[in-house]
């Protein structure tokens, strides 16, 4: 990617993003314009840690650096739209890129945690038939710059002392499509000179791309969450159009060799339970035998429904029995109530309000 190369003010169009760069790739191109390494860490210093974006206020950068900085970068990609609070305290941004392009942001409060969900892409190409996302179709994928401006918007609004803890990468899009830029986002939230996050608070979660699973391992050890939704390929490749091409033995196959790769941390698997599709003690009972040699944390989400939908959640008596059936078995489940979904924030409703306000 190209830096600056003169002192002469470009386009704002036209100028590289400071936050398209992690730190290590920053100081390069830093010093391939002639500029010290270290010029890059202050910057980095100002940008993540303070929250500082605008050059002026770079106190420890000579004059003329900032203003040469201010003609050939930029810093500011997404600007917050609109901001919908729920009943339950999660806050549901769209954020607005330059060229239009509208970005979903989900911030989840709970006591002991503040979790961020970003997204990667503005639409989806994988059509999930259960999720609302998925019926946009695609538009274009996000930068790293809009990846982590999304952490650096959400976190302006959170009243002191409340932090962003944790990330996910669950949002709007199939990370792993996106995975260049969604790597260098990565390094951005885990370099301790940037936003320090610790790697096992970051989480990306996948429908299943297995060419592009161990190389998103190879960039920091992560959390790595994959979305299940059903037992047998019949179901899932209902559900989940891309398991046509990668389907669960070889899906589970990958995941099962990963365990040194992945750091011996547990794969998060995603079980959306949708009534009369997977929800039966059969499923149930396949579950333990199908993630048998994957250290694993089992998530069940009810669905979470929306008008587009045609698909319901199981009832509560459902829900308990297919989870007695996993705790039978010595399996390591939670159940995951929705949280936003009275503003389309839940798990598969992001875009509804969109849709909505555009057809309003
Ligand atoms: S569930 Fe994820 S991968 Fe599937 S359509 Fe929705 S956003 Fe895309």
């Amino acid at each position: 990617m190209r830096g600056p190369s003169n002192y002469s003010p470009l386009a704002m169009s036209d100028r590289p993003n400071l936050k398209d760069y992690s730190l290590e790739r920053l100081r390069e191109c830093f010093v391939g314009e002639g500029l010290p390494a270290y010029r890059a860490d202050q910057i980095a210093g100002w940008i993540y840690q303070r929250g500082v974006e605008d050059f002026a206020e770079m106190s420890d950068l000579d004059r003329a650096l900032r203003e040469r900085l201010q003609a050939e970068w930029q810093i500011r990609c997404l600007e917050i739209d609109r901001l919908d609070r729920s009943t339950d305290g999660t806050l549901k941004a769209i954020l607005l890129a330059a060229d239009g392009a509208q970005v979903e942001s989900v911030l989840i409060p709970e006591a002991d945690r503040t979790t961020l969900c970003v997204s990667t892409q503005v639409g989806c190409a994988m059509a999930c038939t259960f999720c609302a996302t998925g019926a946009l179709g695609f538009t274009r994928n996000l930068t790293t710059a809009e990846i982590v401006e999304q952490v650096c918007r959400m976190r302006e609004i959170l009243d002191e002392p409340r932090k962003i803890t944790n990330i996910v990468f669950m949002g709007m899009g199939e990370p792993l499509l996106n995975l260049a830029a969604v790597s260098e986002a990565i390094a951005i939230l885990v370099n301790p000179k940037t936003f320090a996050m610790a790697p096992r608070r970051v989480t990306v979660s996948t429908v299943g791309v297995l060419p592009k699973i161990e190389e998103l391992l190879a960039v920091a050890p992560i959390n790595l969450a994959v979305s299940l939704h059903a037992t047998t390929d019949r179901v899932r490749d209902q559900l989940v159009p891309l398991n046509q091409r990668y389907p669960l033995d070889a899906l589970l196959d990958l995941l099962r060799k990963l365990d040194s790769v992945n750091h011996r941390r547990p794969v998060f698997f995603e079980y959306t339970l949708i009534e009369g599709v997977n929800d039966s003690l059969e499923d149930a009972r396949r579950l333990p035998a199908l993630l048998r040699g994957i250290p694993s944390k089992l998530n069940l989400i009810p669905m979470n429904p929306h008008p587009e939908s045609v698909y319901r959640p199981p009832s509560d008596a459902a829900i308990d029995a297919f989870l007695r059936v996993l705790a039978g078995a010595g399996m390591t489940v939670t159940l995951r109530r929705s949280r936003g979904d009275d503003i389309g924030a839940a798990c598969g409703q992001l875009a509804l309000r969109r849709t909505g306000a555009a057809a309003a």
